[in-house]
């Protein structure tokens, strides 16, 4: 594998494979059916990736400052990337909905790391934002692969549009503003912790663009995705990890939310979509004791990390947290906020150093 500039290839896909897997076996082909050619799929564009150079920052063309440069592409149930360039930035929104929704979703992602922390793009330094829609057919996945989002359909049966949940847009480009940061290993626990901050980054996106507070958020990773025959909320809960879905088909959301329930497992890279539960929820407990706006405090402390530089690729639950406290008491002093994230792992049973 070829890296340049630090940058480790990431391939991160919303829906984890033991959820495909699981449907995989399902009795119904045309439930089986899609998710084993989405499995197949996600396994050949794993392979490309890491077969690909994955270019550091420097070499990429720089925005204009401050504003987004968005281009959306219509792969039309193919599988070339990027596809058919249908919308660039400023243009008028058209009659597809998904592309609009891929357009919007991009922009609400810019806006968030500019605005909350002024951030000018995933790379800090303009990084135009590609996306690709319509992608392959029955895909059962949205994924980012080291330099552009990419969404499926959905099948129709278990999954709809992967673009209506803003969230699970920020999720996949908030995996690279890691791989342009921290660049966490993904594998074990800072595989967990690479998640996590997507899914923390995620759901703040959804709230900034709603305008919500800790208290009013619904604290789901992919509201509205599952469609109506599924049993289930979404993908994951932040709120209460391990009750976001369990369908007949589907099975059960896998997620501990603390410590005792720490999964030990190979299957996806160590369990990277089922312990991120624990800080995931570390990170609910912080930004519901602290109330108002959750991007404002308790999401500034976890960017601080992220970005910091003292973040280690191959951090541990108890690093990281030790480094939120950190950043707390750096950027608020010994206020409530390093009250209310020490206490938030305590709770989830990680020990800070
Ligand atoms: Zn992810």
């Amino acid at each position: 594998m070829t890296t340049h500039g630090g940058f480790e290839p990431v391939f991160c896909t919303i829906v984890p494979p033991h959820v495909l897997d699981q449907l995989a076996q399902a009795e119904d082909p045309a439930l089986a059916g899609p998710a084993r050619r989405t499995l197949e799929r996600d396994a050949l564009e794993r392979t490309h990736r890491r077969l690909t150079t994955v270019l550091g920052a420097a070499a990429v063309p720089s925005a204009a400052d401050g504003k987004p440069q968005r281009t959306i592409y219509d792969a039309r149930h193919g599988t070339d990337l990027p596809g058919h360039k249908v919308r660039g930035e400023g243009d008028e929104p058209g009659k597809d909905a998904t592309v609009n929704r891929a357009y919007a979703g991009l922009g609400a992602t810019f806006e968030l790391f500019l605005k909350a922390y002024g951030r000018d793009s995933i790379d800090g330094g303009g990084l135009p934002l590609d996306a690709t829609v319509h992608y392959d057919r029955d895909y059962n996945n949205a994924f980012w692969n080291g330099e552009q989002m990419v969404f499926g359909d959905g099948d129709g049966e278990i999954f709809l549009d992967f673009t209506i949940p803003v969230d699970v847009i920020g999720h996949e480009l908030a995996h690279g503003v890691t791989q342009y940061t921290a660049n966490l290993t993904y594998f074990g626990q800072p595989g967990a912790l690479n998640e996590s901050l997507s899914d923390v980054f995620g759901a703040l996106i959804k709230q900034y663009t709603l305008g919500q507070t800790a208290a009013e958020a619904d604290w789901l990773i992919g509201a509205g995705l599952l469609a109506p025959r599924v049993t289930g909320q979404a993908l994951r809960s932040m709120k209460a990890p391990g009750t976001a879905y369990d369908d007949d088909v589907l099975g059960k959301d896998p997620q501990p939310a603390t410590m005792d329930d720490f999964v030990r497992t190979g299957r996806d890279n160590g369990g990277v979509h089922i312990n991120s539960g624990i800080p995931n929820h570390a990170f609910y407990l912080a930004a519901t004791a602290l109330g108002g706006h959750a991007w404002e405090r308790a999401g500034q402390v976890w960017y601080d990390v992220l970005t910091g530089g003292e973040l280690k690729q191959q951090a541990m639950f108890a690093d990281f947290a030790t480094l939120t406290v950190k950043a707390a008491r750096e950027r608020f002093g010994d206020g409530e906020e390093l009250d209310a994230v020490s206490k938030a792992w305590e709770q989830v049973g990680v020990r800070t150093l």
